[in-house]
């Protein structure tokens, strides 16, 4: 008989077969097919998902959270976000607004709710836009990514956000590669990059941070492995490292964030994590995105 009090999470991805289980809380486990199925929370709670979620069974609940569909913005397996929670919609939006006349809220997203939705959006020809009905929906991912991207991430003041510490855990170093993705220094402009590195130079850098990456490791251990403080040990670790963060945002707050980091001056791995975003709040406030995008273009 399986023990409910000690259940933890386990999955099957239907697309590659492979069976995942979680034995700890931060014990995120994912299959390396396209389908990108995972699971995590271990006895604590499980949260599941992939790409379809129609393609994975769930063997053994734990405590279960509804299934989250994961993006791997960076295509290697190992980078995610997804959308832990969400609080309103486009409803929402028009909602808060028809507060300042006092009226009650409606039960569903009407033509005349998308005018006014436009209305707040544009300020109606006046200019004076409104924004704080926009603050009434709020997101929360889960995020994994290198150093130098939660790096600019973390400029971004109007978000909460929650990192996992390297002074409490050495387990799970994981690192960021490029694969033929090395870029050339940009001639025009002093921040950025321009187009690929050539072929047979990719090569040359793939197996040098391939070098660099087992070095890194080797030198880590060592250090935890003599007794140093973890807090310490992790000055030995570089930039490409990968790390995870909650992260909370309101809708307002977080189209400023998206303006400015899916843009085509934003480094481009950043760039995929915010247009990762995009496909994750869609489905939620389709409306205020059609208005967002229709002024991006
Ligand atoms: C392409 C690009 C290149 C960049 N290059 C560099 C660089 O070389 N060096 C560097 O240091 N940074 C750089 N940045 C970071 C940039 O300067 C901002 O710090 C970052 O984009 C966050 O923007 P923000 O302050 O608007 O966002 P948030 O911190 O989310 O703030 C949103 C808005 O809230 C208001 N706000 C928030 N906090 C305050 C506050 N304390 N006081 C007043 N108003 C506040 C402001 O109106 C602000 O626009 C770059 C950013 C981009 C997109
Ligand atoms: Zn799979």
């Amino acid at each position: 008989m399986f023990d409910r009090t000690k259940a933890c999470g386990i999955i099957q991805c239907l697309c590659c077969g492979h069976i995942l289980t979680s034995r700890h809380v931060h014990d995120f486990m994912s299959c390396n097919c396209e389908n990108g199925a995972f699971v995590d929370g271990g006895y604590d709670y499980m949260r599941c998902g992939a790409k379809e979620l129609n393609d994975i069974r769930v063997l053994v609940e734990a405590p279960q959270l509804a299934p989250k569909k994961i993006i791997s913005p960076l295509e290697d397996d190992i980078s995610y976000i997804m959308l832990d929670d969400h609080m309103g919609d486009d409803l929402a939006i028009v909602d808060a607004a028809r507060k300042s006349l006092g009226r009650a809220a409606e039960d569903e997203f009407t033509d005349k709710d998308k005018k006014l939705l436009k209305y707040l959006w544009t300020g109606g020809g006046t200019g004076l836009r409104h924004t704080s009905p926009f603050e009434m929906v709020e997101f929360k991912f889960a995020v994994k990514l290198p150093i130098f991207v939660i790096r600019q991430w973390h400029r971004h003041r109007t978000w909460s956000y929650n990192e996992i510490s390297r002074r409490y855990t050495s387990q799970n170093v994981q690192f960021y590669r490029e694969i033929n993705t090395w870029r050339k220094q940009s001639e025009d402009n002093k921040q950025a990059s321009d187009g690929l590195m050539d072929r047979d130079i990719q090569l040359k850098w793939q197996t040098k941070q391939e070098d660099n990456i087992g070095d890194v490791l080797r030198t880590y251990h060592e250090a935890i492995n003599d007794g140093m403080s973890r807090e310490q040990a992790r000055e030995f670790l570089p930039f490409n490292l990968y790390t995870e963060m909650v992260a909370k945002v309101d809708l307002h707050n977080l189209l400023g964030f998206l303006r400015l980091r899916d843009h085509d001056h934003a480094q481009k791995e950043i760039r995929l994590y915010a247009k990762a975003i995009i496909e994750l709040i869609r489905p939620i406030v389709p409306e205020t995105m059609k208005l967002f995008e229709d002024d991006e273009n």
